[in-house]
């Protein structure tokens, strides 16, 4: 593996990283206190300096106006941009768009692209991914009632879905619902481009996350689908096709978590160290000289970079060999850094202490909205399902094959 990274890629995130500590650390105080909109017209002078300095849209693809990195390239953009919830908006690279343009790009139609595709990855447009239902399992998605059913030039889709993060203010969202109820499971369902003008398209709160129901890209909308009707040229893909093509989006997109996640656990880990050398804890003394409190320090920094090494090991085996021979890495990155990052800015608020359960600080933040990401994404336990039925998968057939003996020594 080849962790080089070229000299003009090192000062992009050198660039990067100096936009993030001078222009948007500073904006998140007004962010936590006040809200998305209380900083709306200012991100959008932010979004423009991004574009002004060449650095917009980092992952996306150039003929759209994008930068079109490499996915290990934008691993490391990533990270950098997710020291601060605001970094991925104000670089055009926040999900669900993310992942919607990857969808689009491959799957849309010359119409759809026009359209949809041009609009978001310039940011003139926002979008939405709505999948997950409130009265079924999110793991377990061929378990899905919305339907999409088919009447003569159109679609009606009916359903209620849930966690559509990023529907307040969407242009258009794309939906999952079953096109096929009698086909085979995963052959049901098909992706949908539903406008959020469509009557029958009803946003009817944006879900309070521990407390905070947020608003525009900062929020998880429930949604309504009632008799909701779009043509049959909104069908994204084939139909039939639909899980088939979320697996692809999904495998590049827990790399852009695990990073963003990343750099999630950098700040945490800088406050961390910024709070333990000057908090005086006794005459003459601060935190850091207390013994556990370098051990949390000590174990943070390796856990992060264990997990740091790991996801981009495999972004290098997903963008060398695609993102089917690297599925097991993927299911490890999704787990073990989400959990790192858990451990990290939980040490970091204990190191706190009162102060870090504020909004005076950006750890409260992290602490209460990050704490999903062993949820989303696939839940930590089906990963780890997937991954110990592969490894277990050539133990199981020696065993049937009488073969594979425990190397056990008797007698
Ligand atoms: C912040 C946030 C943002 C989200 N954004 C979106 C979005 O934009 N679009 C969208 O469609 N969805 C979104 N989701 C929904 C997310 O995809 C689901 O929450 C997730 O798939 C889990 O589904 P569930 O909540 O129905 O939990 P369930 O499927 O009911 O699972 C509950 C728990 O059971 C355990 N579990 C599940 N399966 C197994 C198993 N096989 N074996 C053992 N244990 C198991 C896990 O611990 C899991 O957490 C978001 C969720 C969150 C929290």
């Amino acid at each position: 593996m080849d962790f080089t990274v070229s000299e003009q890629t090192r000062a992009m995130i050198q660039l990067m990283q100096r936009f993030m500590e001078r222009e948007v650390f500073p904006l998140e105080r007004a962010f936590l206190a006040q809200g998305f909109p209380a900083i709306e017209s200012e991100a959008e002078g932010l979004r423009r300096k991004v574009r002004q300095m060449g650095l917009w849209a980092p992952a996306q693809p150039k003929e759209y106006g994008g930068m079109g990195l490499p996915l290990t390239d934008f691993a490391l953009v990533s990270e950098v941009l997710g020291q601060s919830p605001l970094g991925h908006y104000l670089f055009g690279c926040q999900a669900p768009d993310a992942g919607n343009i990857e969808i689009l790009h491959d799957h849309g139609t010359p119409g759809q692209k026009e359209r949809w595709l041009g609009p978001l990855v310039r940011g003139e447009i926002r979008s939405c991914f709505s999948m997950t239902e409130v009265e079924l399992p999110g793991s377990n998605p061929v378990m899905m009632d919305a339907t999409a059913l088919k009447d003569g030039d159109d679609y009606v889709i009916n359903g209620q879905k849930w966690y559509t993060t990023a529907a307040d203010g969407a242009a258009f969202a794309i939906v999952m619902a079953v096109t096929d109820p009698e086909a085979a499971p995963y052959r049901r369902a098909s992706m949908i481009i539903v406008p959020t003008d469509t009557p029958g398209f009803d946003l009817v709160r944006n879900i309070a996350v521990m407390g905070h129901s947020g608003s525009g890209p900062f929020s998880h909308a429930e949604i309504l689908y009632h008799s909701c009707r779009v043509p049959r040229s909104n069908l994204l893909g084939p139909e039939g096709d639909g899980f088939r093509i979320a697996q692809e989006r999904l495998g590049p997109g827990r790399i852009h978590h695990a990073m963003r996640w990343l750099g999630v656990c950098r700040r945490a880990l800088d406050l961390m160290c910024k709070r333990a050398v000057t908090r005086p804890i006794a005459p003459g003394s601060v935190l850091a000289d207390k013994e556990i409190v370098q051990a949390w320090i000590a174990e943070s920094a390796a856990e992060v970079e264990a997990a740091r090494a790991l996801t981009l090991q495999t972004a290098w085996k997903v963008e060398s060999l695609g993102w089917k021979e690297a599925r097991e890495e993927i299911s490890m990155v999704k787990f073990v850094v989400a959990n790192v990052m858990q451990h990290v800015v939980d040490r970091a608020l204990q190191v706190f202490g009162g102060l870090g359960m504020t909004d005076d600080t950006i750890i409260a933040f992290f602490y209460r909205h990050e704490r999903a990401a062993r949820i989303y994404d696939g839940a930590d336990e089906v990963h780890k399902l997937s991954l110990a039925h592969r490894i277990l998968k050539p133990y199981r057939e020696a065993h049937r094959a009488g073969e594979g003996g425990l190397d056990v020594f008797r007698g």
